[in-house]
């Protein structure tokens, strides 16, 4: 029997569990005002949202996808790798992203201390813009610019201060994408790589190790996506059969990203919960 998915379906959000403005249960009723009926949470490498968005989905009565977005990286290119469904409390996985975010501290540490050499700025400006222990990221390091004054947005934050070309910048540990993808698949979860066609590219040999290792498919509809990316990935999305989705990317009031913007097919929504084995989906 077919599932019953609630559309339209967009399968990357983020709350300020990890750096999206807004609480899990926030995110699901923004997600539901905006016309959405399944969503999936996908705060950077953590699981913590899970709970909270899961009790508003069913509240809601909407499709609900627990999910996170692992920051991994080849050979100098960023990759970030969505993970669906998988198991919270496998071993692997869950040690994985807990490295990831722990390095991220000591990581916006050192980047916040490079800052105040030049601009008020401490680590309890910065604390002071993260709920709790969310993964912190440089959107909260842009947010306690924003509140000192120093910049007027995020955007701007990152289109100079915080860029990875910036003289202040640091950079965090990340996996090889290969390796997030065999602890996603191993933990019973779907990757699926995001915005695979914006800055940077993955050359032709790594794509083929990464479907060879598990990657389910790419997430094509993306604002950041570049049509000659897109149109170079259809070709392997076809060679192969794998699993397309597009998604919005909302971080709430930290980026111009508003949910829907970019929705996924009920028929791909279908596939990922058919291959997932990790956690059942909320329907
Ligand atoms: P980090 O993980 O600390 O390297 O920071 C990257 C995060 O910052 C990503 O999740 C992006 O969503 C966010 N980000 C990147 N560029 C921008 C921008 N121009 N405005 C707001 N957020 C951004
Ligand atoms: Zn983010
Ligand atoms: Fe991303
Ligand atoms: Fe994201």
């Amino acid at each position: 029997m077919p599932l019953a998915i609630p559309g339209p379906a967009d399968l990357h959000l983020h709350s300020e569990r990890s750096d999206g403005t807004e609480s899990p249960e926030r995110v699901v009723e923004v997600a539901r005002e905006a016309g959405l009926g399944t969503i999936a949470l996908t705060d950077h490498e953590t699981t913590s949202g899970w709970d909270e968005a899961a009790t508003a989905a069913r509240r809601l009565g909407m499709g609900f996808l627990p999910g996170a977005e692992i920051s991994a990286e080849h050979a100098w290119t960023g990759v970030h790798v969505l993970a669906y469904l998988f198991d919270p409390d496998d071993a692997n996985l869950s040690a994985l992203m807990r490295r990831i975010r722990d390095d991220r501290v000591g990581r916006a540490e050192r980047l916040v201390a490079n800052l105040a050499r030049d601009y008020p700025i401490t680590w309890d400006d910065v604390s002071a813009q993260r709920a709790g222990d969310a993964t912190v990221g440089r959107p909260h390091i842009a947010d306690a610019l924003v509140a000192a004054g120093v910049v007027s947005d995020r955007g701007e934050a990152f289109a100079d201060l915080l860029h990875f070309r910036s003289p202040y910048y640091e950079r965090h540990y990340t996996p090889e994408p290969i390796l997030a993808v065999q602890l996603i698949a191993a933990a019973g979860g779907v990757p699926i790589i995001a915005h695979p066609a914006g800055r940077g590219r993955l050359d032709d040999g790594e794509i083929r190790r990464l479907i060879d290792a598990g990657l389910a498919g790419f997430e094509l509809g993306h604002r950041e996506n570049r049509p000659d990316g897109v149109a170079r990935l259809r070709r392997f999305v076809d060679a192969h059969d794998l699993v397309v989705t597009g998604s919005s990317d909302y971080h709430g009031a930290g980026k111009p990203n508003r949910p829907g913007e970019n929705t996924t097919d009920l028929e791909m929504v279908e596939r990922i919960i058919a291959r997932a084995s990790g956690t059942d989906p909320i329907l």
